[in-house]
């Protein structure tokens, strides 16, 4: 049988909707064999998956992983640690001090809506992320729930990307900072989605030199919703930069064209990422 790996997805910890009971019921009933949970710049919801999965006795490995936000030149990169010791000290460092710069960027992003007519958004927002993360995507809901705009990409392409209003830069810890925070709880570092940056072939080529020197080992190559040229281009990066290739369907709410587990697959000759953890025999 082969095994079917969701390397990313969120809970309600971050912008996931889903609880991480819900979460870890959805994967089983999708047949997903191994799923990393990897929350934004959190590790809330780790503990209480694995406790969750030996309670219920459900049929799934879990694999501890984490989504770093990090600013690289103009570019907002977001590094996945998978196979992390979530109870590190430089990890757990990292992740106070970005929990820190995502809440002073939430309370500046309200600041600017007010200023635009749009009041206690902040506010909403938090209560919309209750004690998980707070992401742009509460501020994007908050928004929806008040009829500003249709849908959440209506929000995001108004107000929070860049140029807009409610975008407000932040000053996330570098790639480094990231990988080497990963390295150091025992974990792997994977570059996120690397084809969402709208950057040109030239800057990705130097982001995966900068990536493996900092010591990435892998990239995410399949994603559910992509096309069958970008699979096969970033499975050859990974073979001529010597990279592992990592497979997730960065859930965040189930969607006609995204789920736990859909449509993943690496181009053969592509390595899975699993390979460091199978090697070290867990
Ligand atoms: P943040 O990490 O707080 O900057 O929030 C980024 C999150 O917002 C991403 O992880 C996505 O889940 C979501 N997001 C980003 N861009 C869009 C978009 N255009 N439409 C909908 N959701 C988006
Ligand atoms: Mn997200
Ligand atoms: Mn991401
Ligand atoms: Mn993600």
């Amino acid at each position: 049988m082969i095994t079917k790996y969701d390397l990313h997805s969120h809970t309600h910890y971050s912008d996931g909707r889903l609880t991480v009971s819900e979460l870890l019921d959805r994967a089983v009933e999708r047949n997903v064999d191994v799923l990393a949970i990897t929350d934004h710049d959190s590790v809330q919801a780790i503990s209480e998956a694995n406790r969750l999965i030996d309670e219920k006795q459900l049929p799934l490995s879990l694999v501890s992983g984490v989504e770093i936000s990090t600013k690289w030149h103009s570019f907002e990169i977001h590094v996945v640690g998978l196979d992390i010791n979530i109870a590190s000290s430089a990890l757990v460092d990292l992740l106070d001090s970005q929990t820190q710069k995502r809440e002073a960027r939430a309370i500046e992003i309200g600041n600017r809506l007010a200023k635009a007519g749009y009041l206690d958004v902040y506010s909403d927002a938090k209560v919309l992320a209750e004690q998980g993360q707070i992401t742009r995507a509460h501020f994007a809901q908050v928004l929806v729930n008040r009829g500003v705009a249709k849908n959440l990409q209506g929000v995001f392409n108004k107000f929070l990307t860049r140029g807009n209003t409610g975008y407000v830069p932040s000053e996330w810890c570098t790639i480094a900072d990231a990988v080497s925070a990963i390295k150091s709880s025992g974990g792997i570092a994977v570059l996120a989605h690397p084809g969402r940056y709208k950057m040109s072939n030239k800057w990705l080529r130097k982001l995966l030199d900068e990536f493996s020197n900092a010591g990435g080992r892998a990239i995410e190559v399949a994603l559910p919703q992509q096309a069958p040229c970008e699979r096969q281009f970033l499975g050859q990066l990974c073979q001529e930069y010597g990279l592992l290739g990592s497979q997730g369907s960065d859930f965040h709410y189930p969607t006609p064209w995204s789920d736990l587990g859909k449509n993943l697959y690496l181009p053969k000759d592509c390595q899975g990422v699993w390979q460091f953890w199978e090697e070290k025999g867990e």
